[in-house]
């Protein structure tokens, strides 16, 4: 069917090029680009032989755009798959621009020295990607991305309209370590010590980190305590879901990771104000990046599941109703597949599918688009095809 451009090639990329692999139907050649290239080829090595889809691989900066150019016109991808960092986002999509090339992501735009994400700078390639023909899919991960694409299923075959959303995520993982994150230690970190904030009655309503507390029993994992978080797909969903209320997102933290955290912000090691150390200029946060374990070296050691969703509450011909759409994966299972665990797997899975929908040709809207904006039925099979099967309720716990 086509070829796909991969940049980065970290612990979601790995996923999605093992996910590409088994999909050589669709994706019957793939260019693995990132900073370190050995990886790449690392990567390249395990999978050729054991898949149809042609691997080549490549080195690229992808904080320049010319380099992104003259990779994309060598390599004549139909789609460019952007799993590096948010802080490559608008470089790349300048890249897609320039050479007419669809472009898809799972994060949305951050810059390195402010620890602010909005979608306000990607929604501003909007007239641009439409007057090139070409489609920017944004947020194909599973929070933002298959939450969206569940709020678009609600809609289209559950509701009328849709008035409250809770986006839960859980990750009940056991790795062993006393701390250490799921994925980039540093976007992980910037997006929990944030403060919090969530929509209500057509406005944000900002909390201070971690402030609001629930607990809830989740399926497959027991009860854990989560917190709400400001998260990014509110933001595109608040826009998006016609008569909505209330959207809000929550997600589980153990006690030591908080504790943890707790103490490095306090003696100064989360920031992202750069120091002086020894005559050289270094940035906290990225140095404790640098003594955190690697996220993709979490795999074998993971126990346990995730389990993420959302909960609807809204109208169906005239009367109250509510549904809970949901998703349960084992990280051993994963480990088992793919050599990644559950956090990885559930955002490398639906990156996969979301460029499979760009390319071949099932979501084709030129201009920039968040998930919901599609049509999410096709999207909503490759879930269950692909390895992550949805469940459904209609009289989930609500969360208070
Ligand atoms: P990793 O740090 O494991 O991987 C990032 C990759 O990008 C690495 O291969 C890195 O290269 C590469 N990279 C970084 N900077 C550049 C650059 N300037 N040029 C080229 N390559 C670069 O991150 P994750 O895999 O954990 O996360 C990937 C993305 O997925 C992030 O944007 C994250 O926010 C997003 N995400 C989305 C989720 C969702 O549900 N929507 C959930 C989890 C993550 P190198 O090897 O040299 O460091």
């Amino acid at each position: 069917m086509g070829k796909a451009l991969i940049i980065g090639c970290g612990g979601v990329a790995s996923v999605a090029i093992h996910k590409c692999c088994q999909n050589s139907e669709v994706f019957e050649e793939i260019c693995i680009a990132s900073r370190t290239v050995s990886k790449c080829d690392a990567l390249k090595e395990k999978l050729q032989g054991t898949t149809k889809t042609k691997i080549t691989t490549a080195q690229v900066n992808a904080d320049k755009v010319d380099e992104l150019i003259a990779l994309i016109k060598e390599v004549k991808p139909d789609v460019v798959l952007n799993l590096a960092l948010p802080y490559q986002d608008l470089t790349i999509m300048d890249a897609c621009l320039a050479t007419k090339t669809h472009y898809i992501d799972t994060a949305n735009y951050e810059p390195e020295d402010t620890a602010k994400f909005e979608y306000s700078w990607q929604w501003a390639y909007r007239e641009k990607f439409e007057e090139a023909g070409i489609t920017a899919l944004l947020g194909s991960g599973f929070d933002p991305g298959v939450t969206g694409v569940f709020s678009a299923y609600a809609l289209k075959h559950e509701f009328d309209e849709i008035n409250y959303i809770d986006i839960l995520d859980c990750n009940g993982g056991d790795h062993g370590y006393p701390f250490a994150t799921n994925f980039n230690p540093e976007i992980n970190i910037r997006e929990v010590s944030a403060k919090g904030s969530y929509w209500e009655d057509g406005h944000w309503v900002e909390t201070e980190p971690m402030e609001i507390r629930r607990e809830y029993n989740f399926e497959g994992v027991g009860e854990k305590d989560m917190y709400l978080l400001h998260h990014e797909e509110i933001e595109s969903l608040a826009l998006n879901i016609p008569g909505i209320k209330r959207i809000r997102f929550f997600m589980t933290f153990g006690q030591s990771y908080l504790t943890h955290l707790k103490c490095l912000e306090n003696v100064g090691m989360t920031s992202i104000e750069p120091i002086m150390y020894e005559g050289k200029e270094i940035i906290p946060l990225q140095f404790l990046k640098a003594v955190l374990p690697d996220p993709a070296s979490l795999g074998p050691r993971t126990k346990g599941k995730t389990n993420i969703g959302c909960i609807f509450q809204g109208k169906k011909d005239g009367k109250d109703k509510t549904y809970y759409l949901y998703n349960i994966c084992d990280h051993e299972e994963c480990y088992k597949e793919v050599g990644s665990q559950a956090v990885a797997y559930t955002t490398g899975v639906p990156a996969m599918i979301g460029a499979m929908m760009v390319m071949t040709g099932k979501w084709n809207k030129p201009g920039v688009h968040n998930i919901e904006e599609f049509d999410p039925d096709p999207f909503m099979e490759a879930l269950n095809k692909w390895g992550l099967p949805w469940k459904e309720t209609y009289t989930p716990v609500l969360v208070d």
